[in-house]
């Protein structure tokens, strides 16, 4: 069996021209590996109006980025994606292919690896590389445990978890090859048809991801109307809000909401969880923020285990009283 050792090829989402920071994250990652295990960083981004887009990965940290600029990949679509990507694995022989482990990432990885006949790890937070070969660690046992998973063969696919690596500091006299790739693709082979697209509400305000503060509700706000709280509040600090899937489940707030494992990861400067438990799975996907604050009627809470500081208190109380004062200091 022939093994591939060029590096590490990074698939770069990218919205409008713009990579997205899960990206440049992953970038980062990608160059840390490669000084450990030589070859090169190739990042490859596939959409429509890529004129920029190159510049700005190689000034994050790829050495060879490779452009898909096409109507067609205008949207995410895994199967108009499929053909195009495995090819240009196939060429560049990449040891490691890194993918976000965003909604689109998810979906591409598990159905690239079985193109492959390779091995994929989902939701990886880390990679070593041990003995010349990658090693991933991600959470297991529902967040209570790590794991690390090594393939035989190669190359290793892995989706990584956001606001797990800090992106490089953007360097735009770096030197790096930008190249446009011709798309292989045949649209009669695709069998599946997106027939409309609808943005969720919650992804008009400040990105969960990028926002420098965010609130998350739990059971303990008591019903949808507790949301309307934490979103006043979010538009007046400039943060965003999240939920537990318990929320989510009841419908209180849009499932998009959700934090944890088996939902969106936060790394915040300031958490501010509200009327949650802290069970592990939620944890999962906020416990690297910066600072966590929360408010919890139950002063033997799980959740202040892990908070800064902690408010024991009720949540329909303390939060329109925290609006208030807010109010108060911007005025
Ligand atoms: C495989 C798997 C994956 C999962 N993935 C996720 C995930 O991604 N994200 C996630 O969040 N969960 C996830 N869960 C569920 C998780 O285990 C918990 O059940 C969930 O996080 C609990 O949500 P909660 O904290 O809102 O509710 P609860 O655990 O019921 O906690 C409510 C909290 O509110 C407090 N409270 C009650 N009344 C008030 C009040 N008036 N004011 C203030 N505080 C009050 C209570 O003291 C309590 O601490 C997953 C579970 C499994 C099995």
């Amino acid at each position: 069996m022939t093994e591939n050792n060029n590096g590490v090829l990074v698939v770069v989402e990218v919205v409008g021209s713009q990579p997205i920071d899960l990206g440049l994250e992953m970038l980062a990652l990608a160059r840390r590996l490669t000084d450990s295990m030589g070859g090169t960083v190739t990042a490859v981004a596939f959409g429509t109006g890529l004129e920029t887009t190159g510049g700005i990965l190689t000034a994050y940290g790829a050495d060879q980025v490779l452009i898909n600029d096409n109507a067609i990949f205008a949207n995410f679509h895994a199967e108009a994606w499929l053909p195009d990507l495995s090819k240009i694995i196939a060429e560049v022989a990449p040891a490691i292919v890194l993918i976000g482990h965003s909604e689109s990432g998810t979906d591409l990885a598990p159905r690239l690896a079985f193109r492959l006949d390779v091995d994929v790890a989902t939701g990886c937070e880390s990679i070593d590389i041990i003995n010349g070969r990658a090693h991933m660690t991600r959470g297991c046992f529902g967040g209570l445990a790590r794991e690390v998973v090594t393939f035989t063969k190669t190359p290793a696919l892995a989706t990584i978890r956001s606001k797990t690596q800090e992106a490089l500091s953007p360097m735009m006299e770096r030197a790096g090859e930008v190249k446009q790739v011709s798309s292989i693709l045949d649209v009669n082979s695709i069998r599946t048809r997106v027939v409309g697209r609808e943005r969720e509400k919650a992804d008009g305000g400040v990105k969960m991801e990028s926002a420098k503060i965010v609130i998350g509700g739990g059971l303990g706000l008591g019903g949808p109307e507790g949301f309307k709280t934490l979103n006043e509040i979010a538009e007046l600090v400039d943060g965003a809000v999240g939920a537990s899937r318990a929320a989510c489940d009841l419908d209180w707030c849009p499932r998009s909401y959700q934090i944890g494992l088996s939902g969106r990861t936060v790394a915040p400067e300031l958490y501010l969880a509200v009327g949650i438990s802290g069970a592990s799975h939620h944890m999962a996907g906020c416990g690297n923020s910066k600072t966590i604050v929360s408010v919890n009627s139950d002063p033997n809470a799980e959740i202040f285990k892990s908070s800064r500081f902690g408010i024991v208190g009720k949540s329909q109380e303390i939060m329109p009283a925290l609006v208030e004062e807010i109010r108060k200091l911007k005025a």
